[in-house]
């Protein structure tokens, strides 16, 4: 199964609606559509009316974030995983680097992890070396650390989802080589199927991917699928994607 999945970040109002609306038209139609899965990650303000809409539609709906507390609890502005999956969500991401980046610790990534699959979400777990560790040669110690702080064997790996996404090239249109990607790639899957034994879970790769370039990622096999940011808000763009993976 291979997965893509649209990170919108901070935009959306209700209306935007229309974009899903054409991806999931694409979707339903296609002829590779059981080979993957489209999940989208609207922001919270929309994910109760969007979950509502695709219910019984190709694309799920998916949280950007939650909070690291079950239920509910005195915390201004924070929306536990129990709340999202009430709403409709399937998926929430934990650990992207922007919110790494707020805050989030390893020990709050954990609990985030830990409630969201306790309340039936499935987790796509992002984590990602910056430019200054993989310039000193550290991408392998961070991505290991990151993997090992919070992925715990007893977490039920066929709800999680790691999805690698060098800062660096967040939203920068610089990629890694695919040698590189490669490399890293199955170091990934090698340090969680120590994790879990056995099998590793599914491991996407993030970070500028477009149409022009999903040609070289998927040349690797160990890609299991993309978490894709700016090209996710224009259906043409996230459709290309698709349509340019399975040409
Ligand atoms: C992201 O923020 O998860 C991301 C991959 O962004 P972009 O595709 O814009 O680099």
């Amino acid at each position: 199964m291979r997965y893509f999945i649209g990170n919108w970040k901070m935009f959306g109002i209700p209306k935007s609606i229309n974009i899903l609306n054409k991806i999931n038209y694409f979707y339903s139609k296609d002829k590779n559509r059981q080979k993957y899965r489209v999940i989208i990650t609207p922001p919270y303000t929309l994910i109760e009316t969007y979950a509502k809409h695709f219910k019984n539609k190709r694309i799920s709906i998916g949280s950007q974030n939650c909070y690291q507390k079950d239920q509910f609890s005195s915390n201004t502005a924070a929306v536990s995983p129990f709340m999202i999956k009430k709403v409709g969500a399937k998926y929430t991401l934990v650990g992207h680097s922007d919110n790494r980046s707020e805050g989030d610790t390893n020990e709050m990534l954990k609990n985030k992890v830990l409630f969201s699959l306790k309340n039936n979400l499935k987790v796509v777990f992002c984590i990602g070396e910056n430019q200054t560790q993989k310039k000193n040669k550290k991408t392998f110690s961070v991505l290991k650390n990151q993997l090992t702080k919070v992925l715990d064997k007893k977490f039920n790996k066929n709800n999680i989802i790691v999805a690698y996404e060098p800062i660096w090239s967040i939203g920068t249109g610089k990629i890694p080589t695919k040698k590189e990607l490669e490399k890293t790639t199955i170091y990934i899957k090698q340090v969680l199927t120590s994790i879990f034994r056995k099998k590793s879970p599914a491991v996407l790769y993030g970070g500028s991917v477009d149409s022009s370039n999903v040609e070289m990622f998927k040349e690797i096999r160990e890609i299991d699928g993309f978490l894709i940011g700016g090209a996710s808000k224009s259906s043409k763009k996230f459709i290309d994607i698709i349509k340019n993976y399975y040409r």
